[in-house]
């Protein structure tokens, strides 16, 4: 089997990268992690500044891969067709707030990886074995994973609960014990999936991000004006993201270079 990590570029996945430092996994014959084109610009930064050359130093290059690129056969926001928004929103088209299957993570990450190595690495979908970075308390996540057939068949390994078993708080720790600094949030800006505290970090810490957040919604909007990228309904700027209640689950869904949708 070919051992590929899929990174995220969030805290889990820096601590994979870290133990392969640490020698503590072993090194997988390629890292790649996805750029859907709107990947929150600190996971590049981070990646650039700290996980890059760490890999580096034990020879371990990151393969960077545009969706834009090498996800073939797709449109951006749309399908093809143009019939089906790719990301998980919101919608009031019954007249209640319901949430839309996303296929973004597929075709703006899976997908494109796939295309990539095979069209450039020569590395065939059937040979890789995938390391994907859900840790101990994720295992709900993993577990929908694990009864499929690509796990039974040894295609799929999960390093923090398989190898190294860990929960996220430990992960953090294996990354400090580095001396790098935290990583951070890990997902694009403008993903449905982003909980109440993370909208209210993105809007603080990166508001031109924020911005163009609502900028996309209105320009999804025009097309389907049922459409919100915020659970509650509201228009994203409108959104008081502290009187909006906790959303058990949600936390850390996308930073795991497979998102949960
Ligand atoms: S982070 Fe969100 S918007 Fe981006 S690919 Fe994943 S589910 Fe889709």
């Amino acid at each position: 089997m070919i051992e590929v990590f899929n990174s995220g570029g969030g805290t889990q996945s820096t601590a994979i990268a870290a133990l392969i430092v640490q020698d503590r996994l072993p090194k997988p014959d390629f890292v790649v992690i996805a750029d859907t084109g709107r990947e929150r610009q600190s996971t590049w930064d981070y990646l650039e500044q700290i996980t890059k050359p760490m890999l580096r130093k034990i020879g371990i290059d990151v393969h960077v891969i545009s969706k834009a690129k090498y996800g073939y056969n797709h449109g951006d926001l749309w399908s093809k067709n143009g019939n089906t928004l790719l990301m998980p929103t919101f919608t009031d088209f019954s007249g209640e707030i319901g949430k839309m299957d996303g296929f973004c993570s597929k075709t703006w990450k899976v997908e494109p990886v796939e295309n990539y190595l095979r069209d450039e690495c020569g590395v065939k979908k059937k040979d890789i074995r995938k390391w994907i970075g859900f840790s101990v308390d994720e295992a709900r996540r993993a577990m929908r994973m694990m009864g499929t057939k690509d796990y039974v068949a040894g295609k799929i390994r999960f390093p923090l609960i398989d190898d190294v078993p860990m929960r996220r708080h430990q992960s953090l720790a294996v990354v400090q014990e580095m001396g790098w600094p935290q990583p951070p949030r890990s997902m694009c800006w403008m993903c449905p999936n982003q909980t109440n505290d993370e909208w209210k970090h993105l809007k603080e810490t990166s508001p031109m991000e924020f911005q163009k957040a609502c900028e996309l919604e209105q320009e999804i909007r025009e097309k389907d004006p049922t459409v919100f990228l915020h659970n509650s309904g509201v228009l994203l700027g409108d959104v008081d993201f502290e009187a909006q209640p906790y959303l058990p689950g949600m936390d850390h869904a996308c930073s795991s270079g497979v998102c949960f949708v």
